[in-house]
């Protein structure tokens, strides 16, 4: 199950996109999309994923020509909606490019942009509207006798795409992409997502995921990342623990959490992290984590699988992933 994004840097803002892509990656992203609107966005494109350091697909729309060069431009994948990118021997061309380079193509329908006979056929029934596109497209591009595909469905209502890739799972074994798209601003967006995403995936149904979240994408892989790991489905991810706090609170519980949630592959596979703002519920939380921060009236205390390392004064954060750096190398105080 893999963790992807996108870019809000069309690929000609290569500088831009490439530290988004740094962050992303350094944030849990597994798999980043780019936008590919223009020749100049092609020119980019090569040096990006030259200088990436996870996959880059290339997103499509409209013009053929810029998905086969975005392929020989070194395109870990590219994201096509067949249903705006022309007659079937465009999309043909794609897929057979897509073949010579041994690349796989996503076709990703939404519900924004579905054929009109489908909509008129589908009124009451959008779910099923989204399914019959990409099953649609799925037949023309079998005919090709390309099969590298991966599908998504997605719209901004969450029963519609859970409904969309239920019908369309039910009926072949391609990888599928899930998501919901224009899902929101960060909290609500995250709301929608996950509701969605948790009954897809806890019915088997999602090989990548995306949370899409107005705003800096980052926040989509911290978000995706949690939920799967609250689903069980990646054990690699850690979990970082921490109190709401309250008036008892000694130390900057939120801040030094957020940070640990943007750097979570830094904090390395599977460990618990906790961070806890006072003596009440603190040095038991921390002393059930891998790696604990509780806050007391002098500053904090630091415990490592359970036991008592250190009592520090400040600099907690620094601290913290010192003493995370010294269990992952098995280091003793
Ligand atoms: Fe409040 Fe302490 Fe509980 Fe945090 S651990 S919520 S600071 S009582």
């Amino acid at each position: 199950m893999s963790i992807q994004s996108m870019s809000t840097f069309p690929a000609s803002e290569r500088d831009g996109a490439l530290a988004q892509i740094k962050a992303l990656a350094a944030a849990g992203c597994e798999i980043v999309r780019v936008a590919v609107r223009d020749a100049c966005d092609v020119d980019s494109l090569k040096w990006i994923c030259g200088e990436s350091p996870i996959p880059v697909v290339a997103d499509i729309h409209f013009d053929h020509r810029l998905a086969i060069a975005s392929i020989q431009s070194g395109a870990a994948g590219i994201r096509i909606n067949p249903g705006n990118i022309g007659s079937p021997d465009r999309v043909r061309a794609v897929v057979d490019a897509a073949g010579v380079a041994g690349i796989p193509v996503r076709i990703g329908v939404n519900s924004g942009s579905l054929e009109r006979d489908l909509r008129e056929k589908y009124a009451d029934d959008p779910a099923g509207a989204l399914a019959e596109s990409a099953l649609r497209h799925m037949v023309m591009i079998e005919q090709t006798g390309f099969r590298d595909m991966v599908f998504s469905l997605k719209s901004a209502d969450p029963a519609e795409t859970v409904e969309a890739n239920r019908i369309f799972a039910r009926s072949n074994d391609y990888p599928l992409h899930v998501g919901v798209t224009e899902a929101g601003p960060p909290l609500s967006g995250t709301a929608r997502s996950v509701v969605a995403l948790t009954l897809l995936l806890s019915g088997g149904i999602g090989d990548t995921v995306r949370v899409s979240l107005s705003g800096d994408p980052v926040k989509e892989i911290v978000v995706a990342a949690a939920m799967l790991s609250a689903l069980g489905l990646r054990k690699d991810i850690p979990e970082i623990i921490s109190c709401p706090t309250c008036g008892r609170c000694h130390i900057d519980v939120a801040a030094i959490a957020q940070e640990l949630e943007t750097a979570l592959p830094r904090i390395g596979r599977g460990l618990k992290v906790a961070v806890m703002g006072c003596e009440v519920n603190g040095p038991g939380e921390a002393a059930n984590a891998d790696i604990g921060l509780a806050g007391t009236a002098s500053g904090a205390v630091l415990f490592r699988k359970g036991r008592v390392t250190r009592k520090i004064e400040g600099e907690f954060l620094r601290n913290l992933f010192d003493e995370i750096d010294a269990l992952k190398s098995g280091r003793e105080e």
